[in-house]
């Protein structure tokens, strides 16, 4: 366990770049909670930006599995700062961090967001620190923050997905509309491998819906490969370990409803990024802040894990099903005929 209380700035700055993912709890959550205590003292002060920027920087970890205290702590102090930032008038159409959004493409923020250094580059002038450092840009970064550790628990963030979840959107809608662009074969076989190993809560939903959206046209006669499907059912296998156990808290009604592939092709991919989360929100009307009734699709059962579970058990069912049309894994007789029926 290390001491943080009688860290300089600068200290703990560089003690937050070299926590991530696989950092040990007793190395990390004393780093969060000391920071978090910090924005909570003053959320909405002229020092907030610093203690953002911490918790930022250390979302790759947050994002993970953090010790629960560390986590509420940091989701506490990230929402009262947004709240009490975003009370601050401020003249600017837009802030840094929109720009920024389209590089979430995994979801965690490795790089500098100027938040910490923004003040000495430049010390005045609209352009450059006033901007990065106005309480609308910082509000910014802690709704994202907030968001990629607990999605669906934060509104207002600008409703945009990363280009390149565009262009996969695209892609996929070939495939399970019947009209690939490309070798359906080696996109499907390049999304069953795309997890990290890691990966966010809404990285992980993604991946099982588009896992889910795209089975139907692997388990048809299109795809001959059968590694495709060897590959699909291997990735989903390796994913729904590290969905959590939190209990189900939606009534029967409420999961969302996966029977449109192209549908879900779209939303596996929104589910990957906090814009993306936010353009899916706005489809469900869920900024208007109107209590869904029990009867309708809540926007944040997607990323329920029960909801996830059972999603994954049908993927796998439909996929080992057609696997069982297949020559056994390594046979030389392809298409021999007489499958089993
Ligand atoms: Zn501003
Ligand atoms: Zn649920």
């Amino acid at each position: 366990m290390i001491d943080t209380t009688h860290l300089t700035v600068d200290q703990l700055a560089d003690a937050w770049q070299h926590i991530h993912d696989t950092s040990p709890a007793d190395e990390a959550d004393p780093l969060v909670l000391e920071c978090a205590g910090r924005l909570a003292s003053d959320p909405g002060g002229e020092q907030a930006h610093v203690w953002v920027a911490g918790l930022v920087a250390m979302s790759g970890y947050l994002a993970w599995r953090p010790g629960k205290a560390a986590e509420q702590a940091a989701l506490n102090a990230l929402r009262d700062a947004a709240t009490a930032l975003d009370g601050q008038s401020c003249s600017h159409d837009d802030h840094p961090y929109e720009a920024e959004m389209d590089s979430l493409e995994d979801e965690i923020w490795t790089g500098d967001n100027g938040l910490l250094t923004g003040e000495l580059v430049s010390p005045a002038g609209d352009t450059g620190a006033g901007r990065v450092l106005c309480p609308g840009n910082v509000a910014g970064w802690a709704r994202l923050a907030t968001d990629m550790i607990a999605p669906f628990t934060v509104r207002s963030i600008p409703a945009g997905a990363p280009k390149y979840h565009h262009s996969s959107i695209r892609m996929l809608s070939g495939v399970v509309n019947d009209y690939p662009y490309d070798d359906p074969q080696e996109l499907l076989a390049d999304e069953a491998v795309c997890l990290p190993d890691r990966p966010t809560r809404g990285l992980l939903a993604g991946f099982l819906v588009t896992m889910n959206a795209t089975c139907w046209y692997a388990a048809s006669e299109r795809i001959t490969d059968r590694s495709v499907l060897d590959s699909m059912v291997k990735g989903i296998q390796a994913a729904v370990p590290l969905l959590g156990d939190e209990p189900c808290v939606h009534g029967p009604r409420e999961h969302p409803d996966t029977d449109d592939p192209d549908y879900a092709n779209r939303i596996g991919y929104l589910l990957r990024s906090p814009g993306g989360r936010a353009e899916l929100a706005e489809d469900y009307g869920w900024d208007e802040e109107e209590q869904a009734d029990d009867e309708e699709e809540r926007v944040e059962a997607w990323v329920c894990s029960a909801f996830l579970h059972e999603l994954a058990d049908k993927t796998l069912e439909v996929l080992t099903d057609a696997l069982q049309s297949f020559e056994p894994a390594g046979g030389d007789e392809p298409g021999g005929g007489g499958e089993p029926e």
